[in-house]
């Protein structure tokens, strides 16, 4: 119940902040807008011959690659361990959090390292990395610029792509300002201009680099980065020690898998055809080589994920992590991400972090939802967010965790509805009913507000129509009678 509360608050909070709001829509509005243009683009070039396949058949071909590579995730991972560690890497196995928060500090202590840079990275999110290795005295700097933002908010990011979507360029200065000691200009080049100083005195002198990635190619050991900013790439260039933490169901099979995975996720989550850096570490830095790590440790993290591996969800582990489904769903828009409390936030969040990490604690999650599938349709993997939240909805209730009332008025509803006198009867008094919540509009027309109790949530952000005076079949049969329904 304290776990249903602060989710209520959370969702009360965000409803409640304007700027946020308005933030989060004109951002998400435009990544969704993008995603589309550049689709219809892939489509005209596909078309045209110009390119691999259109959308709906790369995304046959990027789900067939995903679906084969978790039916032999065993059989890939230990492909991928062996190519790592034949290209001089470290491979290390953690089972949850904590193991993978410890590995990354014995790689810290053995290294004498104190200075940490690290780069986008949301299974560190996952784990609350930052916050384990401050506790232990080290210094961690997120170099991504939505991440730093947020790092220096203490916040926790709010979109999976897009970290600070929820920020203003006025709140955005004001956090530079604090670092800067001084006021700065609102306008993005002169933000992005004291970030790229800031940062780059902390690439210089960091001991690791650590990075997510966003898929680990098994038949080569390649670890894959696409990033916009280039800090990906200075992360894994500059520090002499380099740590990767990636989910265990990161991998594609071949190089080549990687074209048709590139042609989706750029599109998918910025409307980009490819951004602007690509890399591709195979190994730590070889004797006469520029730049790279000495040191190179692939961390390959479970924390959950082996559970729903086999499970009926298992088409979650597909995602590629492209935001789309986020940018596409009407209660994302409205909330933003940390109304959702969870590291994931957004259609994968209430699928995956309840799989993650326990239904009973994430019970609120897939409460957040429409089911009007638009997140399914913008996945370049199709995953199946919107029945994945029905079965969620259905586990809870069979283990008896609905709200009483709202299971005795359901209960009543199917009385009544599966009764037509019955139903005629509720839907004659229903605007009789209601009157204590009626308010009347000037142009005459009536919408319910203040609903109590479990009907408070469908009055509470928007307008609900009072019932009709005459109920439709009142209506429909006079109009038979008078012939005028057809
Ligand atoms: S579920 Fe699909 S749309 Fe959402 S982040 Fe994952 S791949 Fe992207």
């Amino acid at each position: 119940m304290a776990a249903r509360a602060e989710a209520l608050e959370r969702v009360r909070k965000a409803l409640g902040d304007q700027h946020l709001r308005g933030a989060v829509r004109y951002t998400a509005e435009n990544l969704y807008m993008k995603r589309k243009a550049a689709m219809a683009d892939l489509d005209a070039q596909a078309a045209r011959g110009d390119a691999i396949g259109n959308f709906e058949e790369l995304r046959a071909r990027a789900r067939e690659i995903k679906l084969h590579t978790l039916a032999h995730l065993d059989g890939y991972l230990k492909q991928a361990a062996d190519q790592i560690r034949k290209n001089g890497g470290v491979v290390h196995w953690a089972r949850d959090a904590e193991e993978a928060n410890q590995i990354v500090l014995e790689i810290c202590r053995k290294r004498g390292a104190r200075k940490l840079i690290k780069s986008k990275s949301m299974v560190s999110e996952e784990i609350h990395l930052n916050q384990h290795l401050e506790a232990e005295g080290l210094e961690i700097v997120e170099s991504d610029l939505g991440e730093y933002i947020i790092q220096l908010a203490h916040e926790t990011p709010a979109h999976i792509v897009i970290p600070a979507i929820h920020k203003t360029r006025r709140q955005i200065a004001d956090l530079f300002g604090a670092v800067a000691g001084h006021e700065l200009p609102t306008d993005t080049k002169s933000l992005t201009a004291f970030a790229r100083a800031t940062l780059r005195h902390k690439f210089m002198t960091a001991d690791v680099g650590v990075t997510g990635a966003n898929f680990v190619v098994a038949e080569t050991g390649t670890i894959c980065l696409v990033t916009n900013e280039g800090n990906g790439r200075l992360t894994t260039s500059v520090p002499p020690c380099q740590i990767t933490l990636v989910g265990m169901e990161k991998l594609v099979p071949r190089l080549e898998d990687l074209a048709v995975m590139m042609a989706l996720l750029p599109r998918s989550a910025t409307g980009q055809k490819i951004t602007t850096y690509f890399n591709m570490i195979t190994g730590p830095r070889r004797p006469g080589e520029p730049d790279g790590p000495e040191e190179l440790h692939v961390i390959f993290l479970d924390n959950g994920r082996s559970q729903i591996l086999g499970s009926r969800y298992e088409e979650v582990l597909t995602c590629i992590r492209c935001g789309a489904c986020l940018n596409s769903c009407p209660v994302y828009r409205q909330l933003g991400g940390h109304a959702y409390g969870s590291t994931y936030p957004g259609p994968i969040g209430s699928v995956l972090t309840p799989l993650l990490q326990g239904l009973e604690e994430w019970e609120e999650l897939p409460q957040l939802c429409s089911l009007c599938g638009a997140c399914h349709e913008n996945c370049p993997l199709g995953i199946h967010l919107h029945e994945y939240i029905i079965q969620l909805r259905g586990e809870l209730v069979a283990r008896g965790r609905e709200n009483p009332l709202m299971r005795t008025a359901l209960k009543l509803v199917h009385f009544a509805w599966t009764r037509p006198g019955v139903y005629r009867f509720v839907a004659g008094s229903a605007h009789l009913g209601t009157k204590p919540f009626t308010r009347k509009r000037k142009d005459g027309s009536e919408y319910l507000d203040n609903l109590p109790s479990i009907a408070a949530g469908w009055t509470m952000s928007r307008t609900m129509p009072a019932p009709a005076r005459r109920p439709f079949h009142q209506r429909w049969a006079e109009l038979e009678r008078q012939g005028g329904a057809k």
